[in-house]
C-alpha cells in the first residue's frame, strides 16, 4: 500500500512566472473597488442622489447584526487560540458596531442634525482601522495566557471607551466645528491612512498565509471605501458605493474569521494550499513508514509468540494449531499425516553431570539434528522441557516410522559437541502415530503418541514405537 502524494517540482521559470501572475491577480482583485470608484468619479453626475432613509436604516441594522455576529465568532476564535491578532480583530469589530449603529439610528436626523447622522460613519471606520492596524502589528506574537483571555475587565474597559467615543462624537456633532470639512476629512482620511498603512505593513512583512491574504484584501477595501466616502456626498452614488465597498470588505474579513472558526480557530495557522499539500505528503510518508515498522514489529511478535526461545522450535501452542489445521486438511482431502513424540533419554543425568547450560546446548543441538533428519515441510515443536513433537504432513505410519528411525539414529550415533568442545552422548525415544489409524481428535492423537513414547521408554529407551 503506497499512497503518497508526489509533488513534481515545477520548472524554475514557470514557477516564478506563475507566482508573479498570481500576485498580480490578487492585487487586481483587491483593487476592483478602485475601478468602480473611478467609473463613478469620471462618468457619473455627482449631484444625482438616492435618498431613502428606510433603506439606509435597514442596511445599517443588518450590518449591525452581522457585525455583532462576526464579533462573537472572532471572540470565540480568540478564546480558543489566544492570538493577539484575533483579540484586536474582535475589538475592531465591536468598536465598529457600537459606533456605526448610531449612524443608522440617527438616519432620521439627516436633515435635522446632519452631523449627528454623518459623523458616526467615519468615526466607526477610523476606530476599526486603528484597531486592525494594531492587530496586524501583533501578528505572530505569542498567544495570550488562558486566564487573560477569559478576563472580562479589559473587554468592559474597551466597551466603555467605545461608548465614550460615541458621546464625544455626539458632542462634536453638536459643536460649531461639526460642519468643518477638515473634521470629516481628518476622520475619513485617518481611516484611509491607517488602512493603507495596514496593507503596506502586510506587504512589507511578506505575510502570505491564506487568511492574511483575505485580511489584506479586506483592509484594501476599507481604504478604498474611505476614499469613496471622501469623494462622495451624502446620498449620492459614490456615497452608496462607498457603503457597498466597505460592506464587501467586511463580508470578506468575516469569511476569513468564519474559516478560522471552522478550522484551527487561529489566523496564523491556516496553511496555504502548497503548504497543506507538503504537510499532507509529509504526514502520509510518516504514516507509511510507521505502518511498515508496525508490520515488521507484528511479524516479530507473531514469531516470538509462536517459537520456543531456547531452541527456536515451534512452541506447544503453535504446534497444536498446526495439528488442528492438518486434521482439517486431512478430513478434506483424505491425505494421511503422522506425528512423532520424542523425549530425550535420561536427560536429567546430563544436566546432573555437565550442568544445566550444557543441557541447554544439547536441547538446541537436538532440534538441529531433528531438522536435518526430517523433510523440509515437516516441523519440530518443543512441547515440554526435553519433550518434542514432529508433525509429518502427507506421511503414513511407515514413512513416519522411518523418519523417526532416522532422527533416533542421528541422535544416538553422533555425539553432541558443546561450545567448549565437550562431547556428550544422548539418545531419544520416539512414539509414532498416524491420523485416522490411531485416532482422529487432537486429544486422542496426543494421548496415543504419549503412550507409544512411554512404551519406548519402558522397552529400554533409544527406540521407536509405532504401534
Ligand atoms: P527419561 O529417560 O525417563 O525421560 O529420563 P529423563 O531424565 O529425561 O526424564 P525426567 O522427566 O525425569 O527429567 C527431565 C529433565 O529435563 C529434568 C529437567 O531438569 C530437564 N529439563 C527440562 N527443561 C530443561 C531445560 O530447558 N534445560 C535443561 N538444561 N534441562 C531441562
Ligand atoms: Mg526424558
Ligand atoms: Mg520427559
Amino acid at each position: 500500500m503506497s499512497t503518497t502524494i508526489s509533488i513534481e517540482e515545477p520548472r524554475r521559470f514557470i514557477g516564478i512566472v506563475t507566482r508573479v501572475y498570481s500576485g498580480f491577480l490578487l492585487i487586481g482583485f483587491a483593487l476592483i473597488p478602485a475601478y468602480l470608484i473611478a467609473y463613478l468619479a469620471f462618468f457619473q453626475d455627482a449631484s444625482l442622489k438616492f435618498e431613502d432613509h428606510a433603506f439606509h436604516e435597514i442596511a445599517i441594522a443588518a450590518a449591525t447584526l452581522e457585525g455583532l455576529f462576526v464579533t462573537y465568532v472572532t471572540w470565540r476564535c480568540y478564546l480558543s487560540s489566544g492570538e493577539p491578532l484575533l483579540r484586536w480583530l474582535t475589538l475592531g469589530f465591536l468598536g465598529f458596531v457600537l459606533i456605526y449603529a448610531l449612524h443608522g439610528t440617527f438616519t432620521g436626523m439627516a436633515h435635522h442634525n446632519m452631523w449627528l447622522f454623518l459623523l458616526y460613519g467615519p468615526a466607526s471606520r477610523l476606530v476599526m482601522s486603528v484597531l486592525l492596524l494594531v492587530g496586524l502589528l501583533s501578528y505572530h506574537r505569542a498567544p495570550d495566557a488562558v486566564e487573560r483571555r477569559a478576563n472580562p475587565r479589559p473587554w468592559l474597559t474597551w466597551i466603555a471607551v467605545f461608548v465614550l467615543i460615541d458621546l464625544a462624537v455626539g458632542l462634536v456633532a453638536n459643536s460649531p466645528i461639526a460642519g468643518s470639512l477638515a473634521l470629516r476629512l481628518s476622520m475619513e482620511g485617518g481611516a484611509l491612512i491607517f488602512s493603507t498603512l495596514n496593507v503596506a505593513a502586510l506587504m512589507l512583512r511578506r505575510i502570505r498565509s491564506p487568511l492574511m491574504v483575505i485580511f489584506g484584501i479586506s483592509v484594501t477595501s476599507f481604504a478604498l471605501a474611505s476614499l469613496a466616502f471622501i469623494l462622495g456626498k451624502p446620498w449620492n452614488h459614490m456615497w452608496w458605493l462607498a457603503h457597498a465597498i466597505f460592506a464587501g470588505g467586511f463580508f470578506l474579513l468575516s469569511y476569513g474569521v468564519v474559516q478560522a472558526f471552522r478550522t484551527t480557530r487561529s489566523f496564523a495557522t491556516i496553511y496555504s494550499q502548497e503548504e497543506l499539500t507538503a504537510r499532507l505528503a509529509d504526514a502520509m510518508a510518516r504514516t507509511e513508514s510507521a505502518l511498515q515498522e508496525l508490520q515488521h514489529t507484528n511479524h516479530k511478535l507473531e514469531h516470538l509468540a509462536a517459537t520456543d526461545p531456547l531452541t527456536g522450535a515451534a512452541n506447544r501452542r503453535e504446534f497444536i494449531q498446526q495439528v488442528e489445521a492438518e486434521i482439517a486438511r486431512a478430513k478434506r482431502d483424505g491425505a494421511p499425516f503422522s506425528l512423532l513424540a520424542l523425549d530425550l533419554d535420561h536427560f536429567k543425568s546430563i544436566n546432573d553431570s555437565y550442568g544445566h547450560q550444557v543441557g541447554d546446548e544439547v536441547l538446541r543441538g537436538f532440534v538441529q539434528k531433528c531438522l536435518d533428519a526430517i523433510r523440509p515441510y515437516d516441523d519440530v515443536a518443543r512441547v515440554g522441557g526435553e519433550e518434542f513433537m514432529v508433525l509429518l504432513p502427507r506421511a503414513a505410519i511407515d514413512a513416519a516410522r522411518s523418519i523417526a528411525e532416522r532422527v533416533r539414529g542421528a541422535v544416538a550415533t553422533d555425539m553432541f559437541y558443546t561450545e567448549n568442545g565437550r562431547a556428550v552422548a544422548v539418545s531419544v525415544s520416539v512414539g509414532v502415530i498416524e491420523f485416522g489409524r490411531d485416532g482422529d481428535t487432537i486429544d486422542t492423537l496426543l494421548r496415543v503418541a504419549d503412550e507409544r513414547l512411554y512404551e519406548a521408554k519402558h522397552k529400554g529407551r533409544n527406540r521407536v514405537v509405532a504401534g
